[in-house]
């Protein structure tokens, strides 16, 4: 399964990770420590990180 991450806005890394953190569900933690949004799956985790710093985009989609 090949994930595309939209870069790191902090350092321009694009060495994401999905994680899972129990009652918390999915988020998408960066190398440099920048974590993204939760949710409930690990696509929407990828979907929030990608959503979240995409500049055309900029709302914030809070919820689960
Ligand atoms: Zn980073």
């Amino acid at each position: 399964m090949t994930v595309k991450f939209v870069p790191c806005p902090f350092n321009g890394c694009t060495s994401q990770r999905v994680k899972s953190s129990g009652r918390w569900g999915w988020f998408v933690s960066c190398a440099c420590g920048a974590v993204g949004p939760s949710a409930d799956s690990r696509e929407g985790a990828i979907e929030a990180w990608n959503r979240r710093f995409e500049p055309r985009q900029m709302s914030l989609e809070v919820g689960v």
